[in-house]
């Protein structure tokens, strides 16, 4: 039995032992995610148990080292874990931003003591962080941002607004681009860290097509942020922005992977639509179903080629494009597997509206964390290395 072998027993029997039967039901709502932060109220005893056992061994965060909350897992061991979650359908102990964006980002670009500090408190739920990126007038051109952090001595002071932040509303801090310099575009740019509650930090929630508020506006008026909670250095933010960014795109890309459901042909019939007779519906599932293979094959060639360095550093825009443009086809078909039954909002028929909320949600995945055709750009000018592009 080889080393890796031995770990996935142990893991296969840790899992059965301490993974409450609820945590390993299908997720019907938004809420059965476990977010996390000082305002996170849990929905059972069940995800209050399962993040708990799962940080106490640094599995929320399972491929970060230890001395940071995490649990210092090899690659293939971390592939593993994933692998025996999904064999009983185990649903993740904690989502966040904090993982999948700012952890990452501060493992390559934070000193010591806020690695320290702030890794571990991600790595067990107790903050919940928001991104600061886009403004009114800055959105696929974020390097305009006009949010201003002036240098006042012992700290900065931040003015200037934010819009479509995820959760504003509902986050403990955010990391928040600003503007430090007016004499380069990116190169006047500060990554900054505060706190939602510091005085002059306010939301206003906005009310979507699908009947969620999941993001807010968000203004600064005269915020004081101490000096050390700035990741990086001075006006070099933009490397951390994008740094950050190809991690976001990495963690949107997975959608595509339709959060373990699997292939179109489960996806809408685990949805409890249909047994699909029709002969088109049927083929259009046979073609996503191979497109969903092919794409699971190459997200886990990127995920190892992107752990070891060694991923083209535009891949994360070819990956994003790939995978959202499928997680979208995945929701048109669960609404044609569906009929009429799917288009009810609010009704047993339609098992409280979840396919059409999610059909509509996922109309955002090919805008958030920038927009298809910044992808596609991305991927013309620096993979394809097209002229003129
Ligand atoms: C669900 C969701 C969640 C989000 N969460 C957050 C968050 O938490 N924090 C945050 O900061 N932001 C968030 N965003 C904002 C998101 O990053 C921006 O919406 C996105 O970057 C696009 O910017 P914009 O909305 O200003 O559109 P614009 O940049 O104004 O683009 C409008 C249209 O023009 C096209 N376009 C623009 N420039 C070009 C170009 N050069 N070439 C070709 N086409 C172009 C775009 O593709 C788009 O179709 C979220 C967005 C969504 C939908």
């Amino acid at each position: 039995m080889t080393d890796l072998d031995a770990f996935r027993s142990d893991t296969r029997a840790w899992l059965e032992a301490n993974c409450p039967p609820e945590m390993r039901e299908p997720m019907r709502g938004e809420k059965d995610l476990c977010w996390g932060g000082r305002n996170w109220t849990f929905q059972s005893d069940g995800q209050r148990r399962w993040l708990e056992v799962m940080a106490e061994r640094g599995w929320t965060v399972a491929d970060w080292p230890k001395e940071y909350g995490g649990g210092g897992l090899t690659a293939e061991e971390a592939r593993v874990l994933k692998q025996e979650m999904a064999r009983i359908g185990a649903r993740p102990p904690l989502t966040s931003f904090g993982i999948s964006m700012l952890g990452p980002a501060l493992l390559n670009f934070g000193t010591e003591e806020q690695k320290k500090h702030y890794l571990p408190q991600i790595a067990r739920g107790e903050v919940r962080w928001c991104q600061g990126y886009s403004e009114p007038g800055a959105g696929s051109d974020l390097a305009g941002l006009q949010t201003k952090a002036e240098d006042k001595g012992d700290h900065w002071l931040v003015n200037g607004q934010k819009v479509w932040t995820s959760y504003a509303d509902q986050a403990d801090w955010i990391f928040c681009l600003t503007r430090t310099s007016s004499e380069s575009k990116q190169g006047g740019i500060s990554f900054l860290l505060f706190d939602m509650e510091t005085p002059g930090v306010s939301t206003k929630p906005i009310l979507l097509i699908s009947g969620n508020s999941p993001f807010c506006e968000t203004f600064f008026d005269d915020v004081k942020v101490p000096k050390e909670q700035i990741v990086g250095e001075v006006n070099k933010g933009w490397d951390v922005a994008k740094y950050l960014l190809g991690h976001e795109r990495e963690m949107i890309a997975g959608m595509g992977l339709g959060s373990g459901i699997g292939t179109g042909g489960q996806s809408v019939t685990l949805g409890g639509w249909l047994k699909p007779t029709d002969q088109f519906l049927r083929a259009d599932i046979a073609a996503f179903d191979v497109d969903a293979l092919a794409f699971a094959a190459m997200s886990e060639r990127f995920a190892a080629m992107w752990k070891a360095g060694e991923a083209h550093p535009a891949s994360p825009s070819m990956m994003k494009y790939a995978g959202t443009e499928l997680n979208k086809r995945r929701n048109e078909l669960v609404m044609a597997g569906g009929g009429s039954d799917t288009l009810e909002w609010d009704s047993e028929r339609s098992k409280g509206g979840k396919a059409p909320r999610d059909w509509l949600r996922s109309k955002g995945n090919s805008i958030e964390g920038g927009t298809s055709e910044i992808q596609l750009n991305i991927v013309a000018k620096h993979i394809l290395r097209l002229p003129g592009a």
